[in-house]
Parts: structure tokens; sequence; C-alpha cells
């Protein structure tokens, strides 16, 4: 519980951070305390930039990853256009398999995992612009780099099917990667051992 010793606007801070994942109200205090102990101009700057993610960050409109133009940084670049699209589920993954710098293509962020359970299928995700892109890119090879758990399994499993009349070559990723595991919480060498031991399923 947060004492009424604080002020009520420093209870409500602490109470918002307290809900930041993997912050509890310990951390909270902690942040809001530096926070008051700051000088203005820092937190002005970082109100700012909480407020700006929210009015400026949309979704690419071809690979659907965060951007604040029209396009992403990947997408925009004409070298990343070689033929080959990695399909993942969320920008959290696009951005560890970005960090370790492993695949030089493009991408399509899926938005999710078809989870019919929770209600979610092929409409809830962006399987219908990524069948789009098929059509009108020329991409010579799709990687279905959803997670290994259940899901991602279904999902790949979803996508293959859905594209298994193209004259497409498509490949799972599949070595490193533990059962139940999760692309950006893997390591770099096991994310690099995953994407060259991918496997063509069709
Ligand atoms: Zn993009």
């Amino acid at each position: 519980m947060i004492t009424n010793a604080y002020p009520a606007s420093l209870q409500e801070l602490i109470r918002q951070l307290a809900k930041l994942p993997g912050l509890g109200e310990k951390s909270a205090t902690r942040i809001a305390m530096h926070l008051l102990r700051a000088d203005r101009d820092a937190v002005e700057r970082l109100a700012a930039s909480i407020q700006e993610l929210k009015q400026r960050i949309r979704t690419c409109e071809r690979c659907f990853h965060f951007t604040d133009q029209p396009l992403c940084a990947i997408c925009a670049d004409p070298a990343r256009q070689n033929g080959a699209l990695c399909v993942v589920e969320s920008s959290a993954d696009l951005l560890a398999l970005e960090s370790a710098g492993i695949f030089r293509g493009t991408y399509h962020v899926l938005q999710g995992t078809l989870a019919p359970l929770d209600g979610v299928g092929p409409d809830d995700l962006r399987i219908k612009e990524l069948i789009e892109r098929l059509q009108r890119e020329p991409i010579s090879e799709v990687i279905l780099a959803t997670n290994p758990t259940s899901e991602g399994e279904a999902t790949a499993h979803y996508l293959l099917q859905a594209v298994r009349h193209r004259t497409l070559k498509v490949s799972r990723i599949a070595y490193g990667i533990p059962m139940g595991g999760d692309l950006k919480y893997t390591d770099r060498v096991t994310l690099e051992r995953a994407m060259e031991g991918r496997r063509t399923i069709q």
C-alpha cells in the first residue's frame, strides 16, 4: 500500500509507474523519488517523449513494424529488397533479429499468433496483407520465424497452407531456439543458428 504520507500527486505517479512491466511498488517509488529530485528540464523531456510515442509512432504500411514515417527504415532501404521476407509475430521479435544483424531482407509483422481459444483467428492478424505483398512484391523466399510455441507453430502451419500453391521457397527457422522459447529473449548466437539452420518446407 502506498502510504498517505506521500502527497496525492506523488501517490498517483507511483501507482501509474507500478503498472509498468517489471516494476513493483518499491521500484516505482524509487523512480518517482528520482524524478522529484531531477531537474525540471529532464523530467519535461521524459514526459514529452512519452507523449510523442503515442502521437507519432504508427505501424509501417508495408510490414507493420513500428515507425514514425509511412514506411519503416527497413522497408525504405532499397538494399533490403532482396527477395527474402521474414515473417515474425511482433516488432519485439523483429528487433531481436535486427540487433543480431543476421538477416538482410525485409520483414512482415503479424501482430500476434493464431489462438482460437482466445478468439484470435486469421483475420485478426496481418495475414491478408502478407498474401497481398506476395502478389505485389518480387519475393522468392518466405522465412516463417514465428516462435517455437504451440501458437507459433500453428500459425506457421496455417501460413504454409495459405501460400502452398505459390512458386515460392518457404522455410521455417529450426535449430537452436528451444520449444516454448521466445525470439526476443534469445541470444545472438542461438538466433544466428536458428536462421542458418532454417529448413525449406515448400
Ligand atoms: Zn516496414
